[in-house]
């Protein structure tokens, strides 16, 4: 191309549109005509303003988000909402239940992959309640300790009234992902979760947020992702929150739960409207102009349908090098993510002459993840 660009696997950040980067360009010199570049500009200015609300309306409509969940932006990726949700979900608990103390509160955890995993983990360093691991898929792998499937229904154990239920839709590095046919064993068991109160349902959906429409998004108490697996560069995480868990932490920590950190607070984001503090400019921004892309293209509905096609693809041809013998697949039917396909090429030296030859091709960064000898593909805009 004349911008001797090449197609970047890499998991994140993650491939962006070129005429996003272009605009982008452009507006690093000067921005909405104002004479001063995106990178400079006061958040406070209503060109900008008028970016972060044009964001959060893109979302809404776009993901069908109802009224009774606000959407907020913050900073400090998804890793910041491993301890954000606890804190938050404690000091939502505590008030609908002072009586009870931290050994009588329990958050139950899905864990099937090393995202959930590290999550499971920062609730149990942050305590405040029980940790209980409501499944952890490695008990149903093929070799006893890989995160390779979606464990069915059956095998959940939920506690009572936990103050949060978490799971990762999908998992990143492990190429696991609940499926969206709500009558797969392998979805999220919705069916299981208590109705009547209002279901404290978390959910992961960095590496997955808009490629095809969120499953039963006004079920869940938060739904959060970072936005440089799909839709942004990185510095922006993406929050939606169900109002009930807005809370006032500071009436909790009275009766006893921790103190959260002002930034950590919901409230503190609501009542800002995502601008307590200087938010990553550049990242709203170009995130914005990327989901204008989305919706001029067809919206959720195209997305949904080219990356239903880009899966099949990719997972047909890495059956058939299956059966050749040339690919080994690492997850079980039925689990596989539409985002992220995870594979072994078989042989000696057989990896490192695959990534060679798609380094010829113009293809980088297919080589996965430090902690795994696998290669995600990524992206609503890999290839373009
Ligand atoms: N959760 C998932 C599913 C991820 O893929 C990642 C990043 O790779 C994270 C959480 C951590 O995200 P961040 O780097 O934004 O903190």
């Amino acid at each position: 191309s004349t911008h001797d660009r090449v197609i970047n696997f890499g998991a994140g950040p993650s491939a962006l549109p070129v005429s996003v980067l272009e605009e982008t360009a452009k507006s690093l010199l000067n921005f909405s005509g104002t004479g001063i570049g995106i990178g400079e500009i006061s958040h406070r200015s209503k060109e900008f303003t008028a970016v972060v609300n044009d964001l959060e309306s893109l979302i809404r409509t776009q993901l069908d988000v109802p009224s009774t969940h606000t959407i907020l932006f913050s900073q400090g990726g998804a890793s910041a909402q491993f301890s954000a949700v606890v804190m938050n979900m404690l000091a939502r608990y505590k008030l609908l239940h002072p009586e009870k103390t931290a050994e009588e509160v329990t958050m139950d955890y899905v864990v099937t992959g090393s995202w959930s995993k590290k999550a499971a983990e920062e609730a149990r360093r942050l305590g405040g309640g029980q940790v209980n691991v409501a499944v952890d898929s490695r008990q149903f792998s093929k070799d006893g300790k890989s995160f390779d499937n979606i464990p069915s229904h059956e095998s959940y154990k939920l506690s009572e009234d936990p103050a949060l239920i978490y799971y990762c839709e999908n998992e990143t590095v492990d190429g696991v992902e609940f499926s969206h046919d709500l009558t797969a064993s392998t979805s999220f068991p919705f069916h299981l979760l208590k109705q009547g109160s209002l279901v404290p349902l978390v959910a992961d959906y960095s590496s997955s947020f808009m490629c095809r429409p969120i499953p039963r998004l006004a079920d869940h108490a938060i739904i959060y992702a970072g936005a440089q697996k799909n839709i942004g560069p990185a510095g922006l995480t993406i929050i939606i929150v169900r109002q009930d868990c807005i809370v006032d932490v500071d009436a909790a920590a009275k009766l006893g739960t921790a103190p959260v950190p002002l930034m950590l607070s919901y409230k503190t984001l609501a009542d800002a409207k995502s601008l307590y503090n200087t938010p990553s400019v550049i990242s709203l921004y170009m995130t914005k102009l990327v989901l204008q892309r989305m919706k001029e293209k067809g919206g959720l509905p195209y997305f949904e349908e080219m990356n239903r096609k880009k899966a099949a693809r990719i997972y047909g041809l890495l059956k058939e090098g299956g059966e050749k013998g040339v690919f080994e697949r690492k997850v079980s039917d039925g689990s596989e993510s539409w985002m992220n396909a995870t594979f072994l090429v078989v042989g000696e030296g057989a990896e490192k002459r695959f990534l060679d030859g798609a380094e010829k091709q113009g293809m980088m960064a297919l080589k996965g993840h430090r902690c795994a000898c696998l290669m995600p593909l990524f992206s609503n805009y890999r290839i373009q």
